[in-house]
């Protein structure tokens, strides 16, 4: 890949700088989750109406056709100007790009723009309290009622289920098929009576993700995504996006994070203490490692057409980089960096996490091993 950028590469970078510039998001709301949401869903109305919601996408659904270079450095303008992420990301880079892939012209019609406009925001409902790394252990089941799906079951670690209109859902269709041939993927309406959802309060305070209690909810036969028995692999195209969709925004944030520890670590003279500039340089050379990883899953999306299993390297080496930089910052700030309603606290708190959403580090290392290195399967 040339990482030269091109005349039209240089346009799209400028004007991309020129908006920003003339719509900056502002800082976002700390300490009430809520206010913080609403800022994220304006922050993406306003993308939506400078048409920068999702530049990758096809400009008959809302985007620019952008090239992936040009999706790069949008994400790499994007991180610079610390915009915060859009409140549909899921809807964006998960919901979006599956429903493109596996969808009828009728459901592309129907669902992508309310995902572009933040209009209708998206949750991912994957996850069971017996199935999370192995997702084809799904029990949450659907049986059919004349044009209808009748959903019952549990699901579990639902990020932002309570703000959802909408849910991808993994359930189980044919019991008697094998393990991942039962599965089918629904979009279903969370605004009915028998979909409960239950805030689930994390470490940081915040209560990111929910658990949904459904009882006998309705899907309509035409809210299937891909045949019925077709689930496992719709919802591989949504897990494929998601460990590489996020690659360079989330690159970009980790550079931001260590400029902001490299200048917290000169103001109070840390930066002379031999073991803190020598971890300080370890954490460059990550940082510098993703951001080539994240250019190489654009590679493969140009040469394949989809993001490969590649995507999960990524994943498993910002998850493990943020949490390393994270407790840096303790090192180098001291107890400022403990303390309640401190940027650097929360971020040590929720960086926990990111070894476990969107695939765990074992998992990632399994895929790796066994689908990019092409080692024997256990
Ligand atoms: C912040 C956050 C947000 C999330 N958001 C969502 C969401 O929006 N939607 C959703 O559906 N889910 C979501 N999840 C759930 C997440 O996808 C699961 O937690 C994850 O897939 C692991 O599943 P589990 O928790 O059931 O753990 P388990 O699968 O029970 O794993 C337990 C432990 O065993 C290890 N393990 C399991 N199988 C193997 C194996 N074959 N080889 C080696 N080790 C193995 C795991 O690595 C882990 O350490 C979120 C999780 C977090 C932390």
């Amino acid at each position: 890949m040339d990482l030269t950028f091109s005349d039209q590469e240089i346009e799209f970078r400028d004007e991309l700088r020129g908006w920003l510039d003339a719509n900056r998001p502002g800082e976002e709301p700390r300490g009430d989750q809520d206010a913080a949401f609403e800022f994220r869903k304006q922050w993406q109305r306003s993308l939506f109406e400078g048409g920068w919601a999702a530049v990758h996408w096809p400009q008959e659904y809302g985007g620019r056709d952008a090239s992936l270079m040009q999706s790069a450095i949008f994400f790499e303008e994007m991180g610079k100007a610390d915009a915060p992420l859009p409140a549909n990301a899921l809807g964006l880079i998960l919901a979006g790009p599956t429903i493109m892939a596996w969808g009828t012209e009728e459901q592309k019609e129907r669902f992508l723009l309310p995902i572009l406009s933040a209009e209708e925001i998206w949750c991912q409902g994957f996850s069971e309290p017996e199935a999370g790394s192995d997702l084809a252990a799904v029990k949450t089941k659907a049986v059919r009622d004349g044009d209808d799906w009748v959903v019952t079951g549990q699901k579990v670690w639902t990020s932002a289920a309570q703000y959802s209109k909408w849910c991808m859902l993994v359930v189980r269709t044919d019991p008697d098929a094998a393990k991942h041939k039962g599965l089918s993927y629904f979009l279903m309406d969370m605004e009915q009576d028998a979909v409960q959802v239950r805030p689930l309060v994390q470490i940081t305070g915040e209560a990111e993700f929910n658990e949904l209690f459904i009882e006998e909810a309705r899907v309509p036969k035409e809210n299937v995504l891909g045949g019925e028995g077709d689930g496992w692999n719709v919802a591989l195209t949504t897990l494929m996006n998601e460990r590489s969709g996020l690659g360079f925004f989330l690159q970009t944030r980790l550079r931001l994070l260590l400029d902001r520890l490299v200048e917290d670590a000169k103001a109070n003279g840390r930066i002379e203490d031999p073991v803190v500039a020598e971890a300080l340089g370890e954490m460059h050379v990550r940082t510098e490692t993703l951001r080539f990883l994240a250019y190489r899953g654009l590679s493969i999306i140009e040469q394949h057409g989809q993001p490969g299993p590649e995507g999960s390297l990524t994943k498993w080496l910002w998850s493990e980089t943020n949490q390393m930089l994270t407790q840096l910052a303790v090192s180098v700030c001291g107890p400022a960096a403990l303390t309640e309603g401190e940027a650097w606290a929360h971020d040590l708190l929720r960086s926990r996490g990111n070894t476990i959403e969107g695939g765990t580090t074992e998992i990632l290392k399994n895929i790796v091993a066994e689908r990019v290195l092409g080692l024997p399967r256990k």
